[in-house]
């Protein structure tokens, strides 16, 4: 589940197209499978710089196609554990640092075909 301050976000229009031209632009294939010259289908537009309450109304982070990446969902469970290894903190719904449990989730049900 997207946590709370992110569901209107990830349900918005905007991020919808956004979300559609990147996975079209990537060609619908996982970006880090194809770094290592396997071809799989990516099925979520993951961001790099992870969305907070405080940059997630911010295009430049939230809709910035450098800002993305197109991941099947193996590499994405695998970037996720890498930044969670990295960072001990995140932020909660009101904007207040937390030590972290778990990542936000782009919600893989919704990801484009
Ligand atoms: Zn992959
Ligand atoms: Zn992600």
């Amino acid at each position: 589940m997207a946590r709370e301050f992110a569901r209107s976000f990830y349900s918005s229009k905007a991020w919808q197209d956004c979300r559609d031209a990147y996975a079209k632009k990537a060609h619908h294939l996982c970006e880090e499978c194809l770094k290592k010259g396997i071809i799989t289908p990516g099925v979520i537009v993951h961001h790099v710089e992870e969305l907070t309450p405080l940059n997630i109304y911010n295009p430049e982070v939230a809709l910035n196609f450098n800002n993305l990446e197109l991941l099947c969902r193996s590499c994405h469970g695998e970037q996720h554990n890498e930044r969670d290894k990295a960072r001990r903190y995140s932020f909660d719904d009101c904007g207040n640092v937390f030590v972290k449990e778990k990542y936000l989730d782009e919600n893989p049900s919704e990801a484009p075909r």
